[in-house]
């Protein structure tokens, strides 16, 4: 009888579609962590489990679902065509989005009248120059670039191996065959760790949560309004924009399919540590390749960073605001242009963006010590804008997938039947 009432709460909980318990966990976690406060950090290593289980799926599965992407699309030309539409969507939503930050935050003023004080040295830090990132794409030593996680030498790595394989005919088979034996074992290791992300959200969540009482977050209230309004237009309006414009997509669908990796990204706050999930979801809700979704993202998740850009107009002016310094447009034109490049240099990883903001800073001369205001709430800006970052990926994936032929519609029009896990 006792097990009947098991397997019988066991089958309805695996008929919820997964990304309703993920959601659950997420709010379930706010809740949690309000009443407790600080105790309810004892449900952290839930989390830290789930994000340790994702991260040991980052390489592997990039670097078998890159190959097995590229021996299949079996065509140089489309490949390049790939790359060069990529990086070009990449940079203009960049662009576009740090424009959105910077002018909600000057419609908005979130630093007028903000009272903080401020001191101690901060030193800038400088974007890598543009030749020292290129050369830096080809790995020495392909199996350092794998054990220590380098993500874009892997990509350059797989993209070399599977056009070799290609290239050398029946005698690659052998070597094509395992690795897409070896894919398809990733792809259901991650479906095993997914199935836990409801647990893992809780509590990652639950001890952000209980972190943060009122008195840190009241006297900057304005400045989380303001980002995570500006995040919400960026996704809502700019990417559903894109999606439904260019690619003539229901734009629902798109978000639909995407919220699995919006709510791992929120809750972890590393758009790398995502990597994992929004694959999943490029395949199972929105249809596409293997060969799109394991190239477009991997370089999104290293590259693409919108939603650090946004964050960084909204708190560059933020700052500008409450220390009195009047910026011209000169000055925006420099947010845009260096707050773009510093994104890209940003990693995909908790509290990257707050680092990288010393160089749109120190760019237009404001003091860095003020960094230290932001500080405190870094964490809950980062995980509004880690969750844009995963969704600007996710949208560019759509729109590459659709201009080369490889979304399948029937999978993109029933999003998120797959999600139920399996
Ligand atoms: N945490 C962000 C990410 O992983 C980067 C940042 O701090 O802006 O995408």
């Amino acid at each position: 009888m006792q097990k009947k009432v098991t397997q019988g709460a066991l089958a309805g909980w695996r008929r919820i579609a997964l990304w309703k318990k993920i959601l659950s966990g997420l709010a379930l976690g706010i809740l949690v962590g309000a009443l407790l406060g600080e105790t309810a950090s004892i449900f952290k290593p839930l989390g830290d489990i789930f994000i340790n289980a994702i991260m040991m799926l980052i390489v592997p599965l990039v670097f078998s679902t890159l190959i097995v992407g590229i021996t299949s699309m079996r065509d140089p030309q489309k490949m390049g065509r790939i790359g060069v539409r990529t990086i070009t969507l990449y940079l203009f939503s960049t662009a576009f989005a740090i424009t959105i930050g910077l002018a909600l935050s000057t419609l908005l003023q979130p630093g007028v009248g903000v009272e903080l004080s401020f001191d101690g040295e901060v030193a800038p830090n400088e974007a890598p120059s543009l030749v020292s990132i290129l050369v830096d794409l080809v790995p020495r030593n392909p199996l350092d670039a794998l054990a220590n996680g380098n993500i874009m030498q892997i990509i350059v790595f797989a993209i070399g191996l599977g056009i070799s394989l290609t290239l050398i005919g029946d005698k690659g088979e052998p070597v094509m065959r395992v690795f897409d034996s070896f894919a398809e074992a990733m792809y259901k290791l991650t479906a095993i760790v997914m199935a836990f992300a409801p647990f893992g959200v809780f509590g990652l969540i639950a001890h952000v949560s209980g972190q943060y009482g009122l008195e840190i977050l009241l006297p900057l209230a304005k400045l989380i309004g303001v980002v995570y309004l500006a995040c919400l237009v960026h996704v809502l309006v700019v990417y559903s924009g894109f999606i439904s414009l260019l690619g003539r997509l229901n734009p629902m669908r798109y978000l639909q399919g995407s919220l699995d990796a919006i709510v791992v990204a929120f809750s972890s706050a590393s758009s790398a540590g995502t990597l994992p999930v929004s694959i999943r979801c490029a395949q199972k809700n929105l249809g596409i390749s293997e060969g799109v979704s394991g190239f477009v993202l991997p370089v999104g998740a290293t590259i693409n960073m919108d939603g650090t850009a946004l964050y960084q107009g909204v708190v560059v002016l933020f700052i500008a605001q409450m220390t009195g310094v009047e910026l011209g447009m000169t000055e925006y034109a420099m947010i845009i242009a260096t707050g773009t490049l510093a994104s890209i240099g940003t990693a995909g990883v908790p509290g990257a963006g707050l680092i990288m903001l010393s160089i749109v800073m120190a760019q237009i001369g404001l003091p860095l010590e003020a960094i230290a205001v932001v500080a405190g709430i870094d964490r809950l800006l980062d995980m509004a804008r880690t969750s844009v970052n995963v969704a600007g990926d996710l949208m560019v994936t759509t729109l590459v997938g659709k201009s080369e032929g490889e979304l399948d519609e029937t999978i993109y029009n029933g999003a998120n039947r797959a999600t139920i896990a399996r």
